[in-house]
């Protein structure tokens, strides 16, 4: 079983480079933040086992940039790995984020007779804030922009079709401080109990590198000849 966490900061670059990582090893991409914004948005169809209010808890939490429980979280995580597509391994993004949810996660990985391999993905602190501030998106047909490296032609407008472009509400600069403030404060410190624990822990610097070349880092520090460089399989079923 491949057990992969990708670690960093909002705005490092996890959701992409573990979205190239579980094309070319072929095991699914477990994001926590997509998970619960999934469940959220599901809970008045299905029901899903949670109640509105605690559905209505859970976006408020999200809203505010702080985190949702280690328990609800732990559980949600717990039932996904134990999903068949997920036997031979999965890619983490955005778990653990904090020490109970670090430590539940090994107790469940002993479980299975494994041990998680850590891609921290460090990148400047500065670069972080440009990248996360820098966020837009068309009102109408929902591309994404980023005035550092993604700008659109026009400072404003969409390129597709012309329309205003927006700041989303979680990109407002008061959720962003929160968001940086909850890595600091309640997510970094995981990485010292990954050390104290003898995890391996790989550093990848993702400052400047365009995602393909940050790939390339990954996959050096996983040995794995799965990946070719640009990120596709080199396996009969890879897309
Ligand atoms: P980002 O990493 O850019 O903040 P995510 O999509 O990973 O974005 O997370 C969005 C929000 O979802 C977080 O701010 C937090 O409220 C919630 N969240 C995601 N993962 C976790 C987790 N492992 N534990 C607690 N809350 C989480």
């Amino acid at each position: 079983m491949k057990a992969i966490v990708l670690f960093g900061s909002p705005g490092s670059g996890k959701g992409t480079q573990a979205k190239m990582l579980t094309q070319c090893l072929g095991i699914p991409h477990v994001s926590t933040g997509d998970m619960l914004r999934e469940r959220i948005r599901h809970v008045a169809e299905r029901g899903n086992g949670i109640t509105p209010e605690k559905a209505a808890r859970m976006a408020a939490k999200m809203h505010s940039g702080a985190l949702v429980s280690d328990q609800v979280v732990n559980q949600m995580v717990e039932e996904r790995l134990s999903d068949p597509d997920a036997t031979d391994g999965f890619v983490l993004d955005g778990y653990p984020r904090t020490l109970a949810q670090a430590e539940h996660l090994d107790h469940w990985l002993d479980g299975r007779g494994t041990r998680e391999v850590v891609i921290h993905l460090a990148v400047d602190y500065n670069i972080i804030i440009a990248r996360l501030t820098g966020r837009r998106q068309c009102t109408r047909c929902g591309t994404l922009y980023n005035m550092a490296s993604q700008p659109p032609r026009e400072d404003t407008l969409c390129d597709k079709d012309g329309t205003a472009l927006v700041i989303r509400d979680d990109d407002s600069e008061p959720v962003i401080r929160q968001r940086l403030e909850a890595y600091e404060r309640q997510t970094r410190p995981v990485l010292e109990y990954y050390a104290s624990v003898n995890r391996r822990v790989v550093m990848v610097d993702g400052s400047n590198d365009p995602p393909e070349a940050v790939f390339r880092k990954i996959c050096q520090a996983l040995e794995t000849d799965d990946c070719q460089e640009d990120g596709r399989g080199t396996g009969e079923d890879a897309p």
